[in-house]
């Protein structure tokens, strides 16, 4: 239950004055998360990505071209508009006179705004014409009475199309009024006064209506403490739910390696050092009678499958069964061809369990899952489903990417008692940004490529030289090479996406007549299946592809990656995408066609991936970069699932904020003391409260 406190907080936005059902629409595409309507919490941690100083104070004469000021003036006279000529009007201080300028405006709404003879403060941006100073659509015409409502240091928020700043900022303001003005407080005292934190309430106010710029520094102490709120919510919460899957004991497995060796002899390999290690990690937790949670990291192509497979085997010695999650039918369906022919070496029974199995041949699968007959069941999210149960669930692998919440994975791990569960991620995380995603999970790396690896000649290359780029990726595939092209995320809609790589698709298709495949997130599943399989079968030789590809095919005698507009991704994806090629014995090559000019980070994000490989380096200088130049905007470089924290700004506080929630629980697991009451509002008000019925049942 939530807290009555908070109440106020979670009413829908419609609930504020002048937000009626036809805003009600865009509050919620602007600050509500997929799936519900925006509330009043909503906007109160919707905050700005810049500011307007509007400190200046000028006379007429004085004020330069362009700055935004804010003038003091007298109404002189009103000079209407006519047919497409702007309405003037002329105001005046003792310096001089300028004109405001109004296209298309009432002429009644103008004489009550500026009646001639009143005096008003006016702020916008001057601009001299003719060598007369005029200001077009002032952004704020007050009286004197009313100076205080004039915001000198404007926010400006993130916009959606059809909301006006005004109206926003009305509404944002009415919000702050419902935050109660007595707040238990959730942090720890110390640490308040050592940083010089304010209250939650006055931190709020002061991002929303700043005093000087400084106050919308991410650095600044109400920044700072909202960040730090919502990073310590996130912490507590993962604390908690890894407390919960500790409590719950796990069971101490027996294997006996009998499986895990038949495998090992019929792979084609050896084994690297790193995989040998995790394996190791994973065999003492599973023997162990605590439960485990591991994370096993390791860049695109470290390996992972097979330790994967080789836990599952373990598992299955033990006696019980395993599944193994993919976040997409793609990958599910690919993790079951790779396993299946090694598995059934072992003499191992494993199938495959997706949303696109229906009817009959699904009850049968699931009748397997449940007498245990199965022992490995390979899928997507369809293993949620509530009738899917297992006889003996004794390890969960999820392979995801980012892709699963914290939810996902539990709820995977609870279909067996006290299984243990590996979650698999395929980019090379920095500490801090573990910590926000995982909490404090046991780690195994793999940082040590399977040998007879050859690097991957990467090289930069502009978009004006595609014509010489294509006539060598032709000579290259006559010669038997497999090539991607990987077409950009062109705006925020997939339509247009779909329409670059389309175009892309026919122009290479005129160049290679029926050796061309393409792959799009809007394909049905069948359709993108069929053309990777004809990519892997070598029937297509050359695959276009949206980003879609990015989670994870394997073709291994696939060499070549061109990614078009290479400068518009981030550096950990490119370093993602690069990894599908670079995988078999043959020497590869990565292109990344670039249209410039190109900016200071795009440049150093194309120098970093020519000179380096190493997932865990790129990583931490994708950090780096992000953290350096733009202080304030360009949220979507966030943090997943955070509204206000940024890994490369707030690092430091994701530390702190661990250690913190840690002790707290060791002290007050029940979250019982006035502490402890007060951090369940935190929980709530971050939508971390998924964690808080786990508190009453313990
Ligand atoms: P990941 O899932 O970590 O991206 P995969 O498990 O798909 O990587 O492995 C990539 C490729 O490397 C596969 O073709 C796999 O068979 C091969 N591979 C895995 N381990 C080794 C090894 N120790 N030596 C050589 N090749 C390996
Ligand atoms: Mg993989």
């Amino acid at each position: 239950m939530r807290p009555p406190l908070l109440e106020p907080l979670f009413r829908p936005v419609t609930s504020l004055p002048g937000v009626g059902p036809k805003l009600a629409p865009l509050f919620d595409r602007l600050v509500a998360p997929a799936g519900r309507h925006a509330r009043v919490l909503d906007l109160l941690l919707h905050l700005p990505s810049g500011l307007i100083d509007r400190r200046r104070r000028e006379l007429v004469m004085d004020a330069p071209e362009g700055a935004i000021v804010t003038l003091e003036v007298r109404v002189d006279r009103h000079r209407p508009g006519t047919g497409r000529a702007p309405t003037r009007v002329f105001v005046q201080d003792e310096s001089g006179e300028l004109a405001l300028v109004f296209f298309r405006a009432q002429k009644q709404w103008l004489e009550k705004l500026l009646p001639v003879g009143a005096k008003r403060f006016v702020s916008g941006r001057v601009e001299w014409w003719n060598g007369a100073p005029q200001m077009t659509h002032p952004d704020h015409i007050v009286p004197p009475e009313d100076f205080a409502s004039l915001p000198l240091v404007e926010p400006v928020y993130p916009l959606t199309e059809g909301l006006s700043p005004k109206v926003l900022r009305k509404a944002i303001l009415a919000a702050l009024d419902l935050v109660p003005r007595t707040f238990p407080e959730w942090l720890d005292p110390a640490l308040k006064a050592q940083r010089g934190w304010a209250d939650f309430r006055d931190a709020l106010g002061s991002v929303h209506k700043p005093e000087a710029p400084g106050d919308l520094e991410p650095t600044s102490p109400a920044m700072s403490r909202l960040a730090y709120d919502e990073v310590l919510a996130g912490q507590l919460a993962l604390a908690m739910l890894r407390t919960r899957l500790r409590r719950r004991a796990g069971t101490a497995r027996t294997m006996t390696g009998e499986r895990r060796e038949k495998i090992v002899a019929a792979l084609p390999f050896a084994l690297t050092g790193a995989q040998t290690r995790a394996l190791q990690d994973i065999a003492a937790d599973m023997a162990a009678p605590h439960r485990m949670i591991r994370l096993l990291q390791g860049d695109v192509g470290s390996g992972k499958t097979v330790v994967a497979l080789l836990a599952i085997a373990g598992a299955v010695e033990a006696g019980g069964q395993a599944a193994l999650m993919a976040p997409t039918e793609l990958l599910a369906r690919q993790h079951y061809a790779t396993i299946a022919p090694l598995a059934q070496a072992a003499g191992l029974r494993v199938a495959v369990l997706t949303g696109r199995d229906k009817g009959k041949g699904r009850d049968q699968l699931v009748r397997a899952i449940a007498s245990g007959y199965l022992h490995i069941v390979v899928g997507t999210h369809a293993l949620f489903q509530e009738d899917v149960a297992f006889q003996d669930l004794a390890l969960a692998v999820v392979d995801e990417q980012h892709r699963f919440g914290v939810h996902q994975r539990l709820a995977l791990a609870d279909k067996g008692r006290g299984a243990d569960l590996l979650v698999m991620t395929a980019t090379p995380i920095p500490r801090t940004l573990l910590l926000t995603l995982f909490g404090d999970m046991d780690v195994s790396k793999l940082d040590e490529k399977p040998a007879g690896r050859k690097p991957i000649d990467t090289r930069t290359v502009p978009m004006e030289r595609m014509d010489e780029v294509v006539a060598r990726l032709g000579e290259a595939m006559r010669g038997g090479a497999k090539a991607y092209w990987i077409c950009p995320l062109v705006e925020e809609s997939e339509a247009s996406d779909l329409a670059a790589a389309t175009d892309r698709f026919e122009h290479l298709t005129r160049a290679f007549p029926g050796k061309v495949g393409l792959v799009h997130g809007r394909m049905a599943p069948a359709e993108k299946d069929a053309a990777m399989a004809a990519f892997q079968r070598g029937d297509t030789r050359l695959l276009v592809a949206t980003t879609v590809i990015e989670v994870g095919v394997d073709v291994p005698d696939a060499t070549i990656m061109a990614i078009e507009h290479a400068e518009r991704f981030g550096l950990a994806q490119l370093h993602q995408l690069r990894g599908r090629v670079g995988r078999g014995a043959a020497q590869s090559t990565c292109l990344l066609l670039f249209r410039g000019p190109l900016g200071d980070t795009a440049k150093a994000r194309l120098a970093i991936l020519r000179e380096t490989e190493d997932g865990f380096r790129i990583a931490e200088e994708d950090l780096r970069l992000r953290g350096g130049g733009e202080v304030l905007g360009s949220r979507q470089s966030g943090m997943q699932g955070f509204r206000i924290a940024r890994a490369e700004l707030h690092g430091g506080l994701i530390e702190t904020a661990r250690d913190d929630a840690r002790l707290v629980l060791d002290r007050d697991a029940a979250l019982a003391t006035p502490r402890g009451e007060a951090l369940r509002l935190l929980l709530y008000l971050f939508g971390r409260d998924e964690a808080a019925p786990t508190l009453r049942a313990g």
